[in-house]
């Protein structure tokens, strides 16, 4: 990857033992981004570009606000009792990006002086290296959950989707695993490019050796997202493309299933 820099970002200010974080928005009653009600802070950055992507406003790293933990701990104290079942999730743009800002966040949540807050990563894990794992125990040390989405199945077309490869998703996914952190595998499912049972199946294969994760979420494509791209000027890739049928969800998701229980069987049968 690309070395990606965020400006001031991992910075600590004198007055302050919390690393900044460049933040995209805040939405205070999130319910689809992790288990109840949650805060769940969008951050700047993104080094993928899926096709499908629906915050294009997220990529650039130089874009969003410099927040401190701090404000984010008032906002959240702010509706704190909405959170007992739920939680922090944060999502993006790209957290791992930040790793020392996200280990602060989390860090202060779970030491949060009404309760320890349940938190949560939402990443497409790209930012991790392999080569540096050490770079994000701090903040895998205090990750309750992650969503993890794998965009697609095959390598190649991985690349052609996201315009990267899917080496270090699928290395983070394994050090997820290794750490036996809760895992969610979200896959954006559009019809002409994610829509087969072949690669539904081998999507369940990839993730089989994984047993910590604990939920699948198959997520329809929708064209919501192409209002921003005329907005920004920004040709969308995926233009003619209809939205998911979501009938056939159920019928994709039981390819998964079927994908990821071969696997483990033949796992099992390799072992003895
Ligand atoms: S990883 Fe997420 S934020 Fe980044 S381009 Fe893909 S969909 Fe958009």
């Amino acid at each position: 990857m690309a070395e990606m820099t965020l400006e001031g970002v991992d910075a600590r200010p004198e007055d302050s033992a919390f690393a900044l974080g460049r933040v995209h928005s805040i939405e205070t009653m999130g319910t689809v981004d992790g288990p109840g009600i949650r805060f769940v802070v969008f951050v700047q950055g993104c080094p993928m570009r899926c096709a499908y992507c629906h915050n294009p406003d997220t990529w650039s790293v130089n874009g969003g606000t410099m927040v401190t933990v701090e404000h984010l701990m008032d906002e959240f104290q702010s509706n704190h009792e909405f959170y007992r079942s739920g939680g922090i999730t944060v999502s993006g743009g790209e957290p791992l990006l930040q790793p020392e800002f996200l280990a602060d966040l989390f860090c202060a949540m779970h030491n949060n002086p009404d309760g320890r807050v349940h938190t949560c990563l939402d990443s497409c894990g790209y930012a991790f290296d392999p080569a540096h794992p050490e770079k994000f125990d701090a903040v895998l040390n205090e990750t309750d959950m992650v969503l993890l989405d794998i965009k697609h199945a095959d390598p190649v077309e991985h690349k052609k989707l996201t315009g990267c490869d899917p080496a270090r998703i699928l290395a983070f996914g394994d050090e997820l695993a290794r750490r036996k952190i809760k895992v969610v595998i979200r896959h954006v499912v559009v019809p002409g490019i994610t829509d087969t049972v072949e690669e539904c199946e081998k999507l369940g294969c990839l993730i089989a050796p994984w047993h910590n994760v604990v939920g699948l979420e198959m997520l329809p494509y929708h064209t919501m997202g192409v209002v921003k791209y005329e907005q920004l000027g920004i040709p969308y890739k995926l233009e003619g493309v209809p939205q998911m049928d979501t009938a056939r969800m159920p019928e994709l998701r039981n390819a998964v299933m079927t994908g990821m229980k071969k696997r483990r069987a033949e796992l099992k049968n390799a072992i003895g």
